[in-house]
């Protein structure tokens, strides 16, 4: 990778254009800046904010997928509810294929943003409703998306809905479907329940799959089999998937880039096989080295890291430091005034005082999103 360079979906203005605003073609989705603060109050105390979301950009091109990795209370969940709409940002735009997604009505446009934009969820035992038979799950999507369904019109007959129902069951690995459209929910494995959820998702044909820890409640020997099938979806049928997930090693398997969240914000977006093998940003070493994979546990710091004077590390960080100070084990006097910018090192953006911008590519002083 040329330094400098952008990679597809990257965080990274797109040094060719003026300004770094233009949506490259390919971009299926482009967020910018999405910032979402959460208050509650409880009686007698203060007011309290929570900033779940700060300053997330990204891009995710047509058949790719990305991972957002990190731990709970990351802003994982929060950024997929915007992306979906079910919440507002305070600020931020996201453009789905070149439309500004924020500038239209929740409401007129609900029903056709969520025909492009589907969820999968996590807990597939509370997503399917246990009093509606796998068919009815599959045919209802279809009858309400209708006239948004790329040639819907055999979809107008009962035959045709129910020829539907059973192809997508067969897409999703569930057969014979005969077998399985008459049956309920109570009367499946998990992995099946999980199946039929991502088979509604695919009902209304969408460009995005928004996948929030679709296996974190299956067992693990059915946990490849469902990342498996969206591997396949991704690249047989073209579809983007964004992947919320704790776990690296599903994010490494399924994910061509991996982004990392730490309290809301990116701090560090790159190829899943880089970020896994060299982890540039001290918090993403801290996720490797918290999980027992083989593949992993050699991770290395990435190449161009200055090493850390330890002995700087004294006073408490500010609110104005970096919010991973108090845990970082690299941590330098800056880092406790001082918050990090997202500077790209390589083909990486990564928010970290360990990459000094005077020792980036030319093109971090053309102006990253910070
Ligand atoms: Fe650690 Fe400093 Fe980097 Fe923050 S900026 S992750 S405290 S080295």
């Amino acid at each position: 990778m040329i330094p400098g360079s952008m990679l597809p979906g990257s965080a990274f203005p797109d040094p060719t254009t003026s300004s770094g605003t233009a949506t490259p073609a390919d971009a299926l989705l482009d967020v910018r800046g999405l910032r979402k603060v959460f208050s509650s109050q409880r009686l007698f105390s203060p007011k309290r904010e929570v900033c779940a979301a700060e300053d997330v950009s990204f891009r995710l091109s047509r058949g790719e997928a990305i991972a957002l990795v990190g731990e709970s209370g990351s802003g994982k969940s929060t950024i997929a509810r915007l992306l979906l709409r079910l919440e507002k940002p305070d600020r931020g735009q996201i453009r789905l294929g070149g439309e500004d997604v924020l500038a239209r009505e929740p409401r007129r446009a609900s029903l056709k943003y969520r025909g492009r934009v589907q969820m999968v969820f996590q807990d597939p035992f509370g997503s399917l409703n246990p009093v509606h038979s796998v068919g009815h799950h599959l045919i209802r999507p279809l009858q309400r998306h209708l006239g948004l369904i790329p040639h819907s019109s055999a979809l107008r007959t009962r035959a045709g809905l129910w020829t539907r129902a059973l192809e997508l069951l067969g897409t999703v690995g569930l057969g014979p479907a005969e077998d399985y459209i008459r049956r309920y929910p109570h009367e499946l494995s998990g992995g099946q329940r999980q199946r039929v959820a991502i088979a509604r998702a695919l009902a209304v044909a969408p460009d995005l799959l928004v996948a929030d820890e679709p296996t974190s409640m299956l067992d693990v020997s059915i946990r490849m089999g469902v990342l498996n099938l969206l591997a396949e979806l991704k690249r047989e049928k073209g579809l983007s998937v964004i992947l919320i997930t704790h776990d690296l090693a599903s994010a490494r398997y399924l994910a061509d880039r991996i982004l990392v969240l730490y309290r809301g914000r990116l701090v560090e977006d790159g190829p899943s096989a880089d970020v896994v093998a060299s982890p540039a940003h001290p918090y993403t070493r801290a996720l490797l080295a918290s999980i027992a994979d083989a593949r992993v546990a050699g991770s290395t710091p990435a190449a161009g890291a200055k090493s850390a004077p330890k002995a700087a590390v004294s006073s408490a960080p500010s609110h104005q430091g970096c919010p991973f100070a108090a845990r970082c084990t690299e941590r330098m006097s800056i880092c406790d005034h001082e918050d990090p910018a997202a500077r790209p090192v390589g083909a990486r953006m990564v928010r970290c005082h360990l990459y000094p911008a005077a020792a980036l590519p030319a093109v971090a002083a053309a102006g990253v999103h910070a």
